[in-house]
């Protein structure tokens, strides 16, 4: 880089060419030649230094002469004439101090900094002074009769040497300058294959050989644990070498290229061999190969700014990883290695945009995930999840996209054909082994054909977890396709959740209803079921069966409960004050509530802060509650009957009973549904089911209570049956608490 690197020496070069294919190699002689100007007006000096200096080599190159017999001229020279390494300058001129007036117009005005000068003078009155030698840097000072010609010889031989190692340290600053300055580039190429063609070119660039044959190899997949077994490829190739791109290394037919990266691959570092350098860049699981043909041997200076380079590349090798990792933690989830949510969005996306009509998108849950996760810890949640990741990669061909979606929420989306819900839950048939614990996996799916899908991917993943949410509530199947009619239940119910959690903060919209419940042998009013009653801000009335069971989803039922048995109590206890007392209170409990640690102690506080007799009061369950829920259901039943509340299972006789788990709990009383109420003619289902719930609760010791009697012939029917008590239209339905007390006078 240093020779000059101007057209004019170029084209003076005489290349010799080597064995065909192979790029020339520059002898000694082909190296630019040094460049001196004779600035004298004598001509007779011009002709004595030729021939003093007459095929002189000087580090292994000729000189090439350039004259100027005035200082005007020789300015004129110094400005056309790149490249000049010496020259050799007459004080004395056109005006006594022309040459010093010369050489202040190089340093100063040209800005010419590396070529050094020689003065000479005829005169030795005219030497300058030693501020004048300093300040311009001006290599020697003879007098022309002190310049023999060994003199002459040696003090050029010296001026170019220093000339030369100017120009390497100007060259090297330069060369810092470049690297420095293309850095940023560099470090801003975000994927291997372009920043690694960025790398090559820069070196190139740096050693002045834009053609040059290099490769740029780094391990295929990064060294697990910094172990060096990994394939190397060819990330990036040029010139000669563009041919092996792509390629593994262990491929590539070219042995001195192969042999110069094994060696340094192993010796790491720096190596110049098979003419050409290998550098060994960066460590770890970062490190890359570069190899580039050099057509000379390089100097030091080179090989020093090579090594700059390679530091700066194996910054930029670690940035291509990082965003690398980022690239992966954006788009895969790190656990199960599958494409996260955003990713599969994408993938469904770009589905529709294929006009892909014949696929299906399905949400696979894991069921009580988060249970599992919460009582056998994240560990064992970890290893579940990689268990069903694993299941699921199994089980389908490599063109089924599968993703996590989310906590224990997988995504499959493929063909209409081969998705089939039937073949995802015979998957999970045999119960996987996690952490030593054998764990059953109970999946719930939600799906949705592509053909039936409007909107983009992320709706479409949206309606398949409506459908897994339809499943999983839901209960009977383990899955279900998304419909139209899921959609608009789920948009209205959102915004009625919205409004409804307004309401519960305000405690605004908000009443109990009260419905009489009596006796049918005396025929007098004995106690009242508490209904919710909302009305919203726009002034309409939404019925419990709309607004009890969003409350319940989104668990405002527990705030919501809590405040229904509270103002119940209190209107409890105000009846009581009014004079009607003994009546007792029905109070309905969804299953969130009771799941709620805290319902025990908030019931106790609040029957017992109104001061009311805890036997007075009545928890409505629900059928499937009783039957169905856990341990945690069973204890809770059991503090509350210890307290002395009464139990009715509400809805009786609408579910799966199990007699056996019946008699385990402790009920007061059964509620016999509105449905086989309304059909109590003789020999009616109904009328059968009715009769043997009667007889249910005078087996199992317990009160029944028929709902929903809006009718005489279904009183009188009830009564025949034996049951005790009526509750509905035909009495009265549920009314607003002033209007309760009128009901107390009435009787059956
Ligand atoms: P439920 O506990 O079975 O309440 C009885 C329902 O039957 C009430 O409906 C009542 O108005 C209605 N009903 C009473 N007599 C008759 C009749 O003769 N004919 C007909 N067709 N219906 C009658 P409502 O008030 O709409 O409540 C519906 C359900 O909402 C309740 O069923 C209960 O499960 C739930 N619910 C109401 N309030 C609450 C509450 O405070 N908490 C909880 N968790 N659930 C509540
Ligand atoms: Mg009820
Ligand atoms: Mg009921």
């Amino acid at each position: 880089m240093s020779r000059g690197g101007h057209k004019a020496v170029k084209d003076d070069l005489v290349e010799i060419v080597e064995d065909a294919g192979e790029r020339p190699l520059r002898t000694a002689e082909d190296l630019p030649k040094w460049r001196v100007l004779i600035v004298d007006d004598e001509r007779e000096v011009h002709s004595a230094t030729l021939f003093a200096l007459k095929d002189l080599i000087i580090a292994g190159r000729p000189l090439e002469f350039f004259h100027a017999y005035s200082a005007v001229e020789a300015r004129g020279a110094m400005e056309n004439t790149p490249g000049i390494a010496v020259v050799l300058l007459d004080v004395v001129m056109e005006k006594d101090d022309a040459g010093l007036q010369l050489v202040r117009a190089i340093r100063d005005d040209l800005g010419c900094a590396d070529t050094r000068i020689i003065l000479r003078t005829g005169q030795p009155g005219y030497a300058p002074e030693l501020e004048v030698i300093r300040d311009y840097d001006i290599n020697d000072y003879k007098t022309k009769s002190e310049l023999t010609r060994t003199r002459l010889v040696t003090s050029l031989t010296t001026a170019i040497r220093s000339y030369e190692q100017i120009r390497m340290v100007l060259e090297s600053e330069r060369g810092m300058d470049r690297i420095v300055r293309s850095a940023p580039a560099l470090l801003a190429r975000r994927n291997l294959a372009s920043f690694a063609e960025g790398a090559l070119r820069q070196l190139a660039e740096l050693l002045d050989d834009d053609g040059a044959d290099a490769v740029f190899c780094v391990p295929r997949a990064p060294a697990a644990g910094g172990q060096d077994t990994a394939p190397w490829y060819v990330a990036a190739a040029m010139g000669g070498h563009a041919r092996h791109a792509g390629c593994n290394v262990d491929d590539i037919r070219d042995e001195g290229l192969t042999d110069a990266l094994a060696q340094c691959r192993k010796s790491g570092g720096w190596l110049h061999a098979n003419r050409g350098m290998t550098l060994c860049v960066g460590d770890g699981e970062n490190r890359a190969l570069i190899y580039m043909q050099t057509r000379r041997p390089l100097g030091d200076f080179e090989r020093r700014l090579a090594e700059v380079l390679s530091v700066s590349i194996a910054v930029g090798l670690e940035n291509v990883a990082l965003f690398q990792k980022l690239n992966f933690f954006a788009y895969f989830d790190p656990l199960s290695q599958l494409p996260n949510r955003a990713n599969f969005i994408s993938k469904i996306d770009e589905c529709i945009r294929r006009g892909e009509k014949g696929w299906t998108v399905a949400v696979i849950d894991v069921d009580h995930f988060s249970d599992i996760n919460a009582a056998l810890g994240h560990q064992t949640g970890d290893q579940l999840l990689k268990a069903v990741a694993n299941r699921l990669r199994a089980g389908f061909p490599a063109e089924m996209t599968l993703a996590r979606v989310s906590g224990g929420t997988f995504g499959l989306l493929g063909p209409d054909g081969a998705l089939d819900p039937e073949q995802v839950l015979a998957l999970f048939e045999r119960p996987s082994v996690v952490d030593g614990q054998s764990l059953m996996i109970q999946p719930y799916i939600g799906l949705e054909r592509l053909a039936e899908a409007e909107g983009s991917g992320a709706d479409v993943l949206k309606n398949a977890t409506i459908a897994l949410s339809r499943a999983k509530s839901e209960r009977r199947e383990h899955w279900q396709y998304f419909t139209r009619d899921m959609q608009i239940a789920t948009q209205q119910r959102l915004s009625l959740l919205h409004d409804l959690r307004h309401a519960a903060e305000a405690k605004r919209g908000l009443s109990l209803h009260y419905q009489p419940q009596v006796d049918i042998a005396s025929g007098t009013v004995i106690g009242a079921e508490a209904l919710m009653r909302w009305k919203n801000d726009r002034g309409e009335n939404i019925p419990p069966y709309r607004f009890i069971p969003v409350a319940e989803y989104s668990h405002l039922i527990i705030e919501l409960g809590e405040w229904v048995l509270r103002s119940a109590c209190e209107q409890l206890r105000d009846w009581d004050r009014a004079g009607h007392a003994g009546l007792r209170m029905s109070v309905n409990v969804s299953p969130a509530q009771f799941r709620d640690p805290n319902f025990v102690g908030m019931a106790r506080r609040c029957i017992l802060g109104f001061g009311i007799d805890p036997g007075r009061i009545e928890l409505e369950i629900t059928e499937s509650m009783a039957l169905t829920e856990a341990e945690t259901v069973v204890e809770t039943l059991h503090r509350m009957k210890g307290f002395g509340v009464s139990i009715a299972v509400d809805d009786f006789g609408s579910g799966f009973s199990s007699l056996g788990h019946l008699h385990q709990l402790p009920l007061n009383r059964l509620k016999i549904d509105r449905a086989f109420v309304s059909d109590l003619s003789a020999g009616s289902s109904g009328a059968t089911i009715a009769e043997m719930i009667v007889k249910l609760g005078r087996m199992l010791g317990l009160a029944v209570i028929a709902e929903g009697v809006e009718t005489g012939e279904q009183l009188d029917a009830l009564r025949r049956m034996g049951c005790q008590e009526v509750q509905g239209f035909y009495f009265s339905p549920p009314v607003p608490a002033g209007e309760f007390p009128a009901l107390l006078k009435k009787t059956l």
